[in-house]
């Protein structure tokens, strides 16, 4: 068996760095004569997921160009492999279809006429805009709106230069309810499982095939599973991941927490918790429940008020709720509790992006992991914020003193992120406008829920009234877009990234590799897209130069902030940006690059990676810095302060670090939910989704007693359907991605394409039976509660009964028969709004082959593009996380004569009434002391104190 290096040494195809700067391999093209080729081989990062695996770019010495790219065995994360997105890059950045230079709309929005302008004109007319709304007060008009953000810090840092709070992102649609549940227990909202040394490893997402940190942790996993431990997935469908697994629990979408915890009960019941630590670790003295109060009790007091609480989830009712089977979830709770503190788990979308209350989910799954002691362990949990390394720079701006309800209304004060999927909503009840609005590889139109909304807000040129699209693609919103401007894949860019993919903290820079190559050789660039193919620039340089387009003289105080460290008044460079970050905020890199006679700059061009520490386990247990004890105080609940703000926690006589939460413990009991009118989930508990079977009324097959005592209306906005509704009713899953699509970005990525390109609506053959012997292939018409779309079936076994599942990642389209669009992956369409808010969008054609440079473009032999559902979802807020909860309730039946594949329609007027049905669900804002949001709580590009009050309290 191969021996896994952390260097990748053996990878025997990998280049030694000795040779990387004149690599021979045979011409395959040549064969079967022996042609050699020499390559230089330059490190970057790939920009096609968030893991930021390591890229060598090979490029021909003959043609200078880049030939391919394969993994870079000194990044530490991926350790020299990627996935198929990876290598696929190349097809990308070769696209004949690609955006090459700014284009500028020349009919009206969304009309598909653009015209060639220059970088010049569009920061001219983008730092007019903007230095006007400023000067008028209207800062909360410019907003800054990121898909993919690829990089780390410096977005956030222009907006605090700027004085705004404009950022927006698209965590709403991924992410953000499983943060709320890890963020509730420790602050950091994210796990970083060290699955490598793990024992047992539990997963809730689909990470060997596709989860967070695919490739890097999938690699992982699997080292783990070679040294011995088991797998288990719980998944309702059968995943590539689930297929690998020892375990695979089909459960129904929207249960999983009632597995969680009947597994936490058999841990309790049989008394094989890891006592010393909850007792240490968690802030059990607080915790009230069910009229039981611990101040002042036994731990052993505690224990017992927890089994009464949590008594009724028996694995007999996890079965029932679930469907995964009693002596399964026994067994797995037993194997779990063997595995102790090597208990590895991951959970980030599935269960949680997909259900009302799904953050409870992660919550239940923290339970078990502080059941078994399993935090900051080796094979354990571990947080991100241990295992993520962010620089500073040489300084920085202070906090905006704005808050921007458009982000952050008083509805959703416990939401992590910004409550981005209801822009258009908030726009069309008169919340505010937009003035200059940059979407950066985002596409709503296409990945929201509700797209149709979108383009009603983003073709309003009231209330948007000027709008770039940042892309490396064409995409469907950037066709709504006043300005294109095309930005660099991932070897046409700086960036630089960190993620928790393992035991360690890495850095990793992504660079553009062609000018660094000829600025190795001695040529000289001011800008990046004097080097890349076409103009393509990238965002760094972009945004450095807006700054100054904005505040030319430096009256407005952004300029200094853009200013060079080392040439006083001058504008910033990128070398200079990261050569200063490199040279004072890295621990270790300076020596390291001495060591190499080369300056840390030089470092990270030559390898693209540094691991800066493997020191990161057990990170509470460190000690209070002399700095931060002297001068401190010990309040009544054993918190260390000091001016008022906590910095550690009394254990055992010593003052250490902790967590980052109010009790400086891990909170078992959240007092935060109590204070923010949420009393009843101060616990890890488990809420029926809106999905539950029991909303499935017509084939309930739950006692009235059952749905009594867990059926609670308030969480749960159920689905009107007409009177005259008919098909039947199933749970749609429309959240899983195939491993190989990049989201929004794949349409230029021919390999990829190739690979797949449908996305059927999958059914359990119990189903297909019902709903009159639907055979694969078969034409079905899904109405969800604002629309319907029409696609084939796929009939497999491999879902649980009463679900029907599609890939997110299809159903491209295109309003242009020929230009500005990526032709290989996306239907050319008819689209009508028929009446006010009713939008009805036909397939003219699908895929068809197509001249242009490149000669593969006539070798499609793919016909379909797939169908977007998206279009026909509406919103659906989590009423505390904001998530949209993506599964939803749809009847399904055979398709009409007078459907075709791909029919969608789609009435807005009627996802505007139910965006204000789950509105209603919320309780929002003030909370104690007329706070929009507890200040404990993460927030991204962070105000000062002083905003997050809505008056003082
Ligand atoms: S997992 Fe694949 S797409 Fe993501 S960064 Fe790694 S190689 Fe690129």
């Amino acid at each position: 068996m191969t021996e896994f290096k952390r260097d990748g040494s053996h990878l025997a195809s990998c280049p030694p760095v000795e040779k990387w700067d004149d690599w021979v391999e045979y011409d395959a093209a040549a064969w079967p004569r022996r042609v050699e080729k020499h390559y230089q081989l330059v490190p970057t990062i790939c920009f096609n997921c968030e893991s930021a695996c390591g890229l060598l770019a090979y490029v021909d010495k003959e043609t200078g160009q880049v030939a391919k790219f394969e993994g870079n065995p000194k990044h530490p994360a991926s350790r020299g492999r990627l996935c198929a997105k990876g290598p696929a890059t190349i097809t990308q950045i070769h696209d004949p279809d690609r955006i090459l230079y700014p284009m500028k709309r020349s009919g009206p929005r969304g009309g598909g006429k653009w015209t060639r302008t220059s970088w010049d004109e569009v920061l001219q007319t983008f730092g007019a805009r903007i230095r006007k709304a400023f000067q008028e007060n209207r800062g909360e008009e410019v907003m800054y709106h990121v898909g993919r953000p690829g990089h780390d810090l410096i977005m956030d840092r222009t907006l605090q230069a700027w004085g705004i709070d404009g950022h927006n992102s698209h965590t709403n649609v991924c992410s953000s309810s499983a943060r709320l549940g890890y963020l509730l227990w420790h602050h950091a909202d994210r796990p970083s499982p060290d699955h490598a040394n793990a024992r047992f490893i539990l997963l809730l997402s689909a990470h060997l095939e596709s989860g967070h940190y695919f490739n890097p942790h999938a690699q992982r996993i699997i080292e783990g599973k070679m040294a011995g431990a088991k797998l288990a997935v719980m998944d309702p469908r059968l995943s590539n991941t689930a297929s690998m697994a020892d375990y695979w629990m089909p459960s129904y979408p929207g249960t999983e927490a009632a597995v969680l915890l009947a597994m936490a009960m058999v841990i309790l019941d049989e008394n094989r918790f890891d006592a010393t630590f909850v007792k240490t670790w968690t802030n059990w003295e607080e915790l009230e429940v069910d009229g039981f109060a611990a101040k002042g009790q036994s731990f052993e007091a505690l224990i017992e008020a927890l089994k009464r609480h949590y008594a009724k989830f028996t694995p007999e009712f996890a079965e029932k709720e679930s469907g995964v089977k009693a002596e399964v979830i026994v067994k797995i709770a037993r194997e779990i509790a063997t595995a102790g503190s090597r208990f590895a788990s991951h959970l980030w979308r599935g269960s949680a992006s997909g259900n009302l209350g799904g953050w409870q989910t992660a919550r239940a799954l923290m339970l078990l992991h502080v059941l078994t002691g399993s935090v900051g362990t080796p094979g354990g949990h571990n947080l991100n914020a241990w295992n993520k390394f962010v620089p500073q720079p040489y300084k920085n701006p202070p906090p905006q003193k704005r808050w921007n309800e458009l982000l952050y209304p008083p509805e959703w004060p416990l939401c992590t992120h910004e409550m981005s999927p209801l822009l258009p909503h908030f726009l069309k009840e008169g919340r505010g406008r937009i003035e200059a609005y940059f979407t950066r590889v985002f596409n709503p139109v296409w990945t929201y829920p509700d797209g149709f909304s979108w383009i009603e807000m983003l073709r309003d040129e009231e209330r948007v009234g000027l709008h770039a699209a940042l892309t490396p693609t064409w995409s469907e919103t950037a066709w709504f877009a006043d300005y294109v401007l095309p930005m660099g894949f991932s070897s046409e860019r700086h960036d630089l990234m960190s993620q928790e993919s393992y035991a360690g903290k890495w850095i990793g820079f992504r660079q553009p590799v062609l000018r660094v190559l000829q600025e190795r050789a001695g040529k000289k660039f001011d800008y990046t897209y004097q080097a890349n193919p076409g103009e393509v620039w990238e965002e760094d340089e972009f945004w450095i130069n807006l700054s100054w387009a904005i505040d030319p003289d430096g009256s407005m105080g952004i300029r200094q902030w853009f200013e060079s460290p080392y040439r006083p008044g001058q504008k910033l460079t990128v070398d200079e940006y990261y050569g200063w970050i490199f040279e004072n905020s890295v621990p270790g890199l300076p020596e390291a690059a001495a060591k190499e006679g080369l300056k840390p700059l030089e470092y990270m061009r030559k390898y693209g990676a540094y691991e800066v520490t493997t020191d990161v386990y057990r990170q509470n247990e460190k000690p209070v810095t002399p700095a931060d004890l002297s001068g401190s105080k010990v309040e009544a609940n054993g918190v260390v302060t000091k001016d008022g703000k906590a910095v550690g926690v009394m254990v055992d006589g010593e003052a250490v670090v902790g967590y980052n939460t109010p009790s400086r413990k891990l909170e078992l009991f959240s007092k935060t939910m109590a204070d923010w009118k949420w009393p009843e989930f101060t616990l890890p508990e488990y809420c029926r989704s809106h999905i539950h079977r029991s909303a499935q009324a017509a084939s309930m097959e739950m006692s009235a007693e059952d749905f009594d005592s867990h059926f609670d209306k308030r969480y749960m906005p159920l689905v009107e359907w007409p009177k005259d509704a008919h098909g039947e009713v199933c749970t749609l899953l429309p959240i899983f991605r195939l491993p190989h699509l990049i989201h929004t970005r794949s349409g230029n990525s021919k390999f990829l394409y190739e690979i797949a390109h449908k996305n059927p609506l999958w059914v359990n053959p119990g189903d297909a039976e019902k709903l009159g012997n639907i055979r694969t292939g078969n034409l079905l018409k899904v109405h969800t509660e604002i629309g319907f779309f029409v696609l084939h079936a796929w009939v497999t076994e491999g879902l649980a009964p009463g679900v029907v599942a599609c890939s997110h990642h299809m159903g491209r389209w295109r309003l242009n028969k020929e230009d500005q669009i990526e032709r290989m992956s996306s239907a050319w369409v008819d689209l009508q709004e028929v009446g006010k808010g009713q939008w009805k969008m036909r397939q003219t054609s699908g895929v068809e082959p197509y001249e242009t440079s490149d000669p593969d473009t006539q070798r499609v032999w793919w016909s379909d593009a797939g169908v977007h559902q998206n279009l026909t979802f509406p919103v659906h807020p989590d009423p505390i996380t904001g998530m949209h909860c993506w599964h939803q309730m749809v009847r399904v039946e055979r398709a009409s004569a007078d459907d075709r594949y791909g029919d969608i329609f789609v009435d807005t007027n009627l996802s505007f009434a139910v965006y204000q049905r789950w509105k209603a669900l919320t309780r929002p804002a003030p909370g104690p002391g007329g706070l929009r949001r507890p200040l404990w709580i993460p927030r991204v590009v962070r105000p000062e104190e002083a905003a997050f009050y809505m008056k003082k309290g």
